[in-house]
């Protein structure tokens, strides 16, 4: 293992010409550090923020200890700000596939983001992740519905059909840091989609519960989905956390044992606090290796000098610790044994997390789930839909629009899938998306935006009843239009 992430970085040293050294390190099972930055807005000249990247790479590419890299995140904190495959171009060309390249479906047409893989084809830029975008403190579904999101399925679905004189090496997100088992199936069936519509890795959302990344790595295995994966870690500052309280950040959720545990940090000084989360942060990395991840990415750190502390920490945690047991006594006690589970849902797909050895593929039990029941009303309208829509798919939209409207909310899209949803219409997604759940769902189900829950929620539980759930992994949904 040493040997290789040694070659891998003699490849940087000769500066030449480095194919694709991100792929490289995930095949050969090298242990990856991704530091996250956003593309920065417009009003930069290129000159500038060609400026500030090239620092940025260089202290990245500098780091001798592990394989590290940048991850270029888009659309992040504006719609007006430079695109990262426009930003990533800005990198020496030589280099461009040592990083990854974030492609954000938020407000951006099915059109516009071949625009966009066009683009990254002609930068030649291979790691492209697709997420399908997340919505901003203070959007209402009303303003999110009245934006285009396009889908991460679909722009996986274009990267593949994309013929590219160097392959993509495509990667999907996934959320595993939910609690509800209807929440938690639906995130991982539809990262299985994904896989079966062409990613080849996938990044975790942020979380701070090791046990969910063990679940998910664990559950993976199980199912034969062997692709690589990165766990998303975030260094926090008290800021993050009062964006994390406010529920500003889609997806990501924090226990009340862990928010005290915070809230005590926030008592020390401010370079204690920081130390406390640089501890943190190491071993959680060094817990993503032994659990078996291929990387982590890491949100928070985005100057060099943060760069420099952490990759430092972390190639330190990784020495530090060398078993999964060690690993995992000194985590517990550091976090002080805290629950990681908000109080009001406390799922896991299996008991017995972070125990046993390094790399052991076996796997315990899954947890067991009762699947909600219906309430007696949404029964009746199932039980309607069904019956007067089995063919609507393949109808007029016009007709028995006013049906629709009042049985399924239809939203008057011009390609109805109701028989492929299992009757619910997804257009009340205020995403429109029509595959599955979004990585900004909440740890209990409920909705990114507002407060009602996510209608693939609704889709898993009539799936699961019906012992329907390979249709939520390979049945593709096309756009409404
Ligand atoms: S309905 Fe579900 S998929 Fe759509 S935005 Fe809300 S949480 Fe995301």
């Amino acid at each position: 293992m040493e040997n290789s992430a040694n070659n891998i970085q003699l490849e940087m040293n000769f500066n030449t010409p480095s194919g694709n050294r991100f792929r490289r390190c995930l095949e050969r099972g090298v242990f990856t550090v991704l530091f996250e930055h956003s593309a920065p807005g417009r009003e930069l000249t290129d000159q500038e923020a060609a400026r500030r990247l090239a620092q940025l790479e260089k202290q990245v590419l500098a780091i001798r200890d592990m394989p590290v890299a940048l991850a270029l995140t888009d659309r992040k904190n504006s719609d007006s700000s430079r695109r990262a495959v426009e930003y990533a171009a800005l990198l020496p060309e030589k280099n461009r596939n040592a990083h990854l390249i974030y492609l954000s479906g938020r407000n951006t047409s099915q059109e516009s983001m071949g625009g966009l893989i066009a683009q990254a084809v002609s930068s030649n830029l291979s790691n492209l992740v697709a997420v399908s975008g997340e919505s901003r403190p203070g959007e209402t579904s009303k303003n999110v519905s009245e934006m285009e999101f396009c889908e991460s399925i679909n722009t996986l679905r274009s990267m593949h059909n994309t013929t590219v004189p160097q392959p993509f090496f495509a990667g999907a997100t996934v959320n595993g840091h939910l609690n509800s088992a209807p929440a938690l199936y639906s995130s991982l069936f539809k990262l299985i989609k994904k896989f079966n519509s062409g990613a080849e890795f996938a990044v975790t959302q942020a979380g701070f519960d090791m046990a969910q990344l063990d679940a998910v790595r664990k559950y993976l295995s199980w199912r034969g989905y062997h692709q690589a994966l990165i766990a998303r870690l975030m260094l926090l500052t008290p800021e993050r956390v009062e964006k994390i309280i406010a529920n500003a950040m889609p997806g990501i959720t924090i226990s009340e044992d862990f928010l005290a545990i915070l809230e005590k940090e926030l008592q020390f000084s401010a370079s204690q606090f920081e130390a406390a989360q640089y501890r943190r942060l190491e071993l959680q990395a060094a817990g993503c290796k032994l659990l078996g991840y291929s990387g982590i990415q890491i949100a928070g750190a985005d100057t060099p000098q943060k760069i420099a502390i952490a990759a430092e920490r972390i190639a330190r945690a990784l020495k530090e610790f060398t078993t999964l047991q060690q690993w995992a006594d000194e985590y517990k006690f550091y976090m002080a044994r805290s629950d990681m589970a908000p109080a009001d849902e406390h799922f896991y797909l299996f008991e017995d997390l972070l125990t046993g050895k390094t790399g052991d593929t076996s796997t315990p039990p899954l947890t067991e789930f009762t699947v909600p029941e219906l309430s007696f009303f949404k029964r009746c309208g199932d039980m309607a839909r069904r019956f007067l829509f089995p063919e609507v798919d393949t109808q007029d939209a016009d007709e028995r629009r006013w049906l629709k409207k009042l049985l399924a909310g239809c939203r008057g899209c011009r390609n109805c899938r109701l028989p492929q949803t299992q009757f619910y219409c997804t257009e009340r997604c205020p995403k429109r998306l029509a595959n599955g759940i979004c990585g900004g769902v909440r740890h209990n189900g409920l909705c990114e935006i507002g407060n009602q829950s996510c209608v693939h929620l609704a889709i898993w539980q009539s799936a699961e009843k019906r012992k329907m759930c390979d249709t939520l992994e390979n049945n593709f949904i096309p756009p409404g239009n």
